[in-house]
Parts: structure tokens; C-alpha cells; sequence
């Protein structure tokens, strides 16, 4: 846990959101304290603030602090020390608003965060304390208190023994972590121990956290940077067998031979496309995604995306539909991720279609929005199940799925892929009766001339067949 020094030797070290106070008779009391207090949090990094009373000026402060502090005015110049007068922070206009006064301390806090200040340290003399304020201040410390434990924040509060009685004096024990008293010309501190063990907990909770979201953060690289490990001596293999594949192929090649190429050639695919998931997942999640954008006819995109595995799909004894209300639609989008999300909806509708079954795609035109719609007569998705199917890992029926290969994170992936477009996705499905998967996307254009470009047909062609080896892998024979 980290602690911080107070420079007050009979405190020690505390860790943030340490609520002090001291009951002076003198101010030479209060400058033994806090001086070494607020020279320790200028030379730890920390934002300090003097909140004085009556009973002296920023002179006399800014003097005092000098003879432990000589550089004190370079520190005042860069904001790191403000020296306020209490009319400036508790009593303004004649009035203590606490909720005036607690928006101060939590706008402070953000501008010593702003700044790049480890934390933020205060002296606050509570002189000017009348009577009348002292129920309502009593109340404020109590509030305050809450505040200050939950912030990188330590406090003294000065009273000013000749102004406060003994059911004051309870008060101050109850609100503050430790009370500084005279004692004999020296110094005794006070512990109010429940309230220190109360904050104690509170950082080392805090500490855990930090050192789980460290953890999350270290998890996620470890797996991005195995995703990447894993991908470059997969295109190593599939290269090469693409290779041989050619050589072979002027010689005269076996059967069974063929059959083991397609097999390694279909293996390699399956695991490129559960890596590439699990890359862009990551990605995703740690918001490192980005879109390429164009402008492009989505109608064009998704039509010849699915044209290029209507062959398959109809050579597993399943029909394909394409159909259009519109010819072209110009819209920004990211065309080869629109590929992969219809080819993952696609693969879907083929694995949990049985022969016979119809697979149609459409594309409707609805005026500020393009509608795709994939649907299926297949087995369908039942309704309890229908809100998780997007969540990560989540496979309806987890025998079932055995016989049909997968990694339950496509549909996730199509979802954060449809959400990054500014689009959406929805799901209508009757078990046994099939399933229909809805994307809607904003019809928005870049401004410019920026259209896709990767035009030439034989390109996007070869692309589109390797996409599709990539993407239906799972379900490839
Ligand atoms: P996987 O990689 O396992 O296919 P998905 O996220 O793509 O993961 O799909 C999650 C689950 O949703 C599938 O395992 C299946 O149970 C169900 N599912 C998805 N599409 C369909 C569909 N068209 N018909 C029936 N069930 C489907």
C-alpha cells in the first residue's frame, strides 16, 4: 500500500484520504505542524493548500514556510502552494455553504489531477469559526470526512482551543483520523482508531483494484501478442502449402494426396480465423479497433460477397436467395468487415440449416438507413437463448455444437463490428422454424471523393475467395 510522508514526526507515514487535525493555543503551534507538512507535500509532488484565519496573513506564511522552503514563491508561481484566506473558502458573501464549499475541494482535486500532482495536501484553520456556524460545520467535517477518505487527499484541520468547548472538542475526535495536542511544550497525537482502520480497508481495496485492472491490462496484451505469434507461422504453413500445391500440380498427384493438402489447408484456415478473432476482439476491447473507411455501394458488397459462396452453399443441398429493393447505395463503411460479418451470418445459416433448407439474404432501402437481413428455415434459436447468442463464448446448445465446430465468438465480433459502423443488430427466431439476423446501417458518406478503391475485380475477387476459405473453415469438407 502506498503511504504517504506527513513531515509531522509524531504521525509518521498515511496513506491517502487521511483526516488530521490539531488544537492549538498559539500559532507557533500550528507552524511546528504544518510547515514540515506542507514542505514534505511540495517536495512529494502533491498540490498544497493554506486555508488561514484571522490570525495571520499570507505573508507571515509565505515567510515562515521560506525559512524551510527558500524557493516557496517558484512553487506559489506554478499554482503547486495556494495560501487562501478563509473569506475566500469557507465564509464567502457572509455565508458557509457546505455544498459551495465541497465543490471547491472536489474542483481542486481535478485541477491537481489535471496538473500531473500525485495527490493533494491542505492545511485548513477553522479560527474564523463562529458559534452559530458550529453545528452546520460539524456536519460538514462528518461529510467531509467521506470525501477526503475517498480521494488522494490528507487534511489538518486547525482549531483554536480557545474557541472550542468539550462537546467541540468530542466532535473533532470522532471526525479526524488523528488530533495533534499540545502536551507538556511538546506534541501528543491522538489515534481515533475505528477511523483509521475504516480507511485503512478503503485503500487497500482501492490497491486490489489497481491491481486487478494492471492484471486485465497485462492479460490483454499477453493475448494480443500471442494472437500475432500465432498468426505468422500460420501463413508460413498455408504459403507453403500453396506452394507445393503448384509444384504438385505439374506432376501427377494422388487422390488421397489432394485429400491430405485440402485437409491441412482447411485446419490452417480454421485456426487463421479463430486468431484473427481473437486479434480483433482484443482490439476491440482495448478500443484499438479501427474501421477503414470508404465510401462504397453496399448493395455491390453484399451481393458479391454472397455470390461467392452460393456455389458451396447450394453444393450442400441448400438453396440461396439474394434479393434488393434498391440498386445501389453509396454508404461508409469498412467493405471487408461487412464481407467478414456477412460471411459470419452466412456460415451460421449453413451450419444450423439441414439439407433441403433455404438460406435469404436481403438488402431493404428504409430512407436514413440500410437494412441487411440474413435469414434461415433452419433450426432456429430458443427465445431464453436469444438475448445471449451476442455475448462472448455463448454456444446454445454446447453437445449440439460439437458436431458443428465453432468458438461461440463470432456473432459477438459481428456485433462489435455492426456497433463500431454506427449500426445495429437484432435477432428474430422461432425454434425449429429458423432464424433471421437484422443489421441496420446508418446511411452516412465521407465528405470527399473518398470511394473504395481497391476496384480492380480480379483483386477483390481472390480476396473474396480467401475471406470465404477463411470464414466458413468451420464447416468446409
Ligand atoms: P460459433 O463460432 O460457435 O458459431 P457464434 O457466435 O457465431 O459462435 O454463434 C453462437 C451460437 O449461436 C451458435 O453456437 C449457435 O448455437 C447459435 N446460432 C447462431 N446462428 C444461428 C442460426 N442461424 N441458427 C441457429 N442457431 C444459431
Amino acid at each position: 500500500m502506498e503511504l504517504r510522508k506527513t513531515g509531522i514526526e509524531l504521525i509518521g507515514d498515511v496513506p491517502w484520504g487521511t483526516h488530521i487535525s490539531q488544537v492549538y493555543s498559539a500559532k507557533d503551534d500550528f507552524f511546528k505542524t504544518s510547515i514540515p507538512f506542507i514542505q514534505k507535500g511540495l517536495s512529494n509532488n502533491e498540490l498544497c493548500i493554506w486555508i488561514y484565519s484571522s490570525n495571520t496573513d499570507e505573508d507571515e506564511i509565505r515567510s515562515t514556510i521560506k525559512k524551510s522552503v527558500p524557493d516557496v514563491d517558484s512553487y506559489i508561481k506554478k499554482g503547486q502552494l495556494k495560501i487562501l484566506p478563509y473569506t475566500e473558502w469557507y465564509v464567502k458573501e457572509d455565508s458557509f455553504n457546505e455544498v459551495r464549499i465541497n465543490k471547491q475541494w472536489v474542483d481542486l482535486i481535478e485541477y491537481c489531477v489535471r496538473s500531473g500532482y500525485d495527490g493533494m495536501r491542505a492545511v485548513a484553520d477553522t479560527s474564523w469559526l463562529e458559534k452559530s456556524y458550529s453545528r452546520k460545520f460539524a456536519e460538514y467535517e462528518k461529510n467531509i470526512n467521506k470525501l477526503v477518505s475517498e480521494l488522494p487527499f490528507i487534511v489538518i484541520c486547525l482549531y483554536d482551543s480557545n474557541k472550542i468547548g468539550i462537546s467541540e472538542f468530542s466532535e473533532i475526535v470522532s471526525n479526524h483520523g488523528y488530533v495533534v495536542l499540545k502536551d507538556n511544550g511538546g506534541f501528543k497525537v491522538l489515534k481515533n482508531v475505528e477511523l483509521l482502520v475504516k480507511n485503512l480497508q478503503l485503500e487497500k481495496s482501492r490497491e486490489e483494484y489497481k491491481k486487478l485492472e494492471k492484471y486485465d491490462q497485462m492479460k490483454t496484451e499477453f493475448f494480443s501478442n500471442l494472437s500475432h505469434e500465432l498468426r505468422t507461422p500460420l501463413n508460413v504453413i498455408l504459403s507453403t502449402l500453396q506452394l507445393m500445391r503448384i509444384k504438385k500440380a505439374t506432376l501427377v498427384q494422388k487422390p488421397d494426396e489432394r485429400n491430405y493438402f485440402s485437409i491441412m489447408q482447411q485446419n490452417c484456415y480454421r485456426l487463421l480465423r479463430l486468431v484473427n478473432n481473437l486479434i480483433d476482439i482484443t482490439k476491440i476491447d482495448s478500443n484499438f479497433f479501427e474501421l477503414k473507411l470508404c465510401n462504397c455501394n453496399i448493395v455491390e458488397v453484399v451481393e458479391n460477397i454472397t455470390m461467392s459462396v452460393a456455389e458451396y452453399i447450394e453444393s450442400k443441398g441448400i438453396t440461396l436467395k439474394f434479393d434488393t429493393n434498391i440498386e445501389e447505395k453509396m454508404i461508409a463503411c469498412d467493405p471487408d468487415q461487412i464481407e467478414r460479418v456477412i460471411l459470419n451470418l452466412l456460415s451460421n445459416a449453413m451450419k444450423f440449416t439441414p439439407q433441403g433448407g433455404r438460406i435469404w439474404v436481403k438488402i431493404l432501402d428504409d430512407d436514413d438507413k440500410v437494412k441487411i437481413k440474413v435469414r434461415d428455415n433452419g433450426i432456429g434459436i430458443p427465445k431464453n437463448k436469444q438475448d445471449i447468442i451476442f455475448d462472448r463464448f455463448q454456444q446454445v446448445n454446447k453437445s449440439f455444437s460439437r458436431h458443428h465446430e465453432g468458438s461461440g465468438i463470432g456473432l459477438s465480433l459481428v456485433k462489435s463490428l455492426i456497433e463500431k459502423h454506427g449500426g445495429d443488430i437484432s435477432l428474430k427466431s422461432q425454434e425449429g422454424k429458423g432464424s433471421e439476423f437484422i443489421l441496420e446501417l446508418p446511411c452516412k458518406i465521407l465528405p470527399g471523393q473518398i470511394t473504395d478503391t481497391d476496384s480492380e475485380a480480379e483483386i477483390v475477387k481472390h480476396k473474396q475467395v480467401e475471406r470465404a476459405q477463411i470464414e466458413f473453415s468451420d464447416i468446409y469438407a
